[in-house]
């Protein structure tokens, strides 16, 4: 099998993908394949409880906070947020981090007075900005946790009382977290939870009801609330799997095991890009993501050989985004280590063969 580094739809567990494979042909004692059953049958309500238990069990998320399964991706969260959360004229700071963020922005500024509280722009979104205001007026200030495309992650969260809401799609379950800062967190189930399909929201009850606008039933979290994700017809097969993995995260100690691991990988891969002669990475080293590792050959000429060279060794999904060039290694939860270093091998080779 292929190393597959690519940042979404991204790896899944090699057991998940197994037991997602036996129950696609049939489920349980069912009789039936997960694909064909009623999202009203008493084995799929217990997948779904047994989602959202998970959810709270490994992020410590208390009965304050629903915890939701939706469809649209984290791209309707981009306006799901400030719709439920934003009366006219109501204030929300946002950190532009990214292609990510400023999508959100736009969003967002559909509903409320939105302020871009610092930008990084200015370096094609390379650093993590640190030392900007959020007046105490803000409903909430929204964060990208990890910039799946440049490769940064926030390490350090804002001091503040103002409430966040993030969008967590690429590096959710990589680490533990403190809900308790949180008002919204969501995220797109296609890199660390489960394939494309699913949208995992999770969000504190009290802060919801507060808006005057009448919004359409399907874009109230109140609605999916009341109704356990599914007052309509949820993406079945992709809740299943995400439940897989969850369980999977579980067995294998957890967020904070997945940290260390995560700690461990990216370090192997930072360090071979510091000390290779050829590569250089594109983040500021203090703002490096653990998930997404982007970098380059100093040499651009060379650029289409070491993609070559990864290919052989079989290694897919390294070539970067088009925004920042060069190379990027998604590396979420289940990439093993040794992937890691499969990949860190090519990157020696390469220098031997090229110097
Ligand atoms: N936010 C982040 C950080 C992402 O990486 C992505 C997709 O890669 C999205 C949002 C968009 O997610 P979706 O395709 O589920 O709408």
């Amino acid at each position: 099998k292929k190393i597959n580094f690519y940042a979404g739809p991204a790896i899944l567990a090699q057991e998940v993908i197994e037991e997602a494979s036996k129950s696609a042909l049939s489920f349980g004692d069912m009789g039936l394949s997960i694909l064909e059953i009623s999202h009203r049958s008493k084995e799929f309500v217990s997948v779904l409880e047994e989602a959202e238990a998970l959810v709270r069990e490994l992020l410590n998320v208390s009965d304050e906070y629903g915890v939701l399964f939706l469809s649209g991706g984290a791209s309707s969260q981009f306006y799901m947020t400030a719709m439920n959360l934003l009366n006219e004229g109501d204030k929300a700071g946002y950190l532009d981090t990214g292609a990510w963020s400023s999508k959100a922005i736009k969003e967002a500024k559909l509903f409320g007075e939105i302020e871009v509280v610092a930008s990084s722009k200015d370096k094609n979104y390379n650093y993590i900005p640190t030392g900007y205001d959020i007046p105490s007026d803000y409903k909430y200030l929204h964060l990208t946790s990890n910039n799946t495309i440049f490769g940064t992650e926030i390490f350090n969260w804002p001091e503040t009382d103002v409430p966040f809401v993030a969008d967590m799609s690429s590096d959710i379950f990589s680490r533990p977290l403190d809900i308790s800062k949180f008002s919204i967190i969501y995220a797109g189930a296609q890199k660390n939870l489960g394939p494309s399909g699913v949208t995992l929201v999770i969000v504190k009850k009290d802060i919801l009801n507060k808006v005057e606008k009448a919004l359409p039933t399907m874009l109230k979290y109140q609605t999916h609330i009341d109704k356990d994700s599914s007052f309509n017809t949820p993406p079945v097969y992709p809740i299943y799997v995400s439940m897989l993995t969850l369980r999977w995260i579980k067995k294998n100690g957890g967020v904070a095991a997945m940290e260390k691991k995560n700690i461990e990988k990216s370090d192997l891969l930072y360090n071979e890009i510091d000390r290779n002669s050829l590569f250089e990475g594109t983040a500021a080293k203090e703002d490096r993501s653990r998930m997404n590792v982007c970098f380059l050959l100093k040499d651009e000429a060379l650029e289409a050989e070491f993609l070559k060279d990864c290919a052989a060794a079989g290694c897919v999904g390294v070539k970067g985004h088009r925004s920042v060039g060069g190379f990027r290694a998604s590396i979420y939860n289940a990439m093993p280590k040794a992937g890691v270093q499969t990949l860190v091998d090519v990157m020696k080779k390469f220098e031997e063969k090229n110097t």
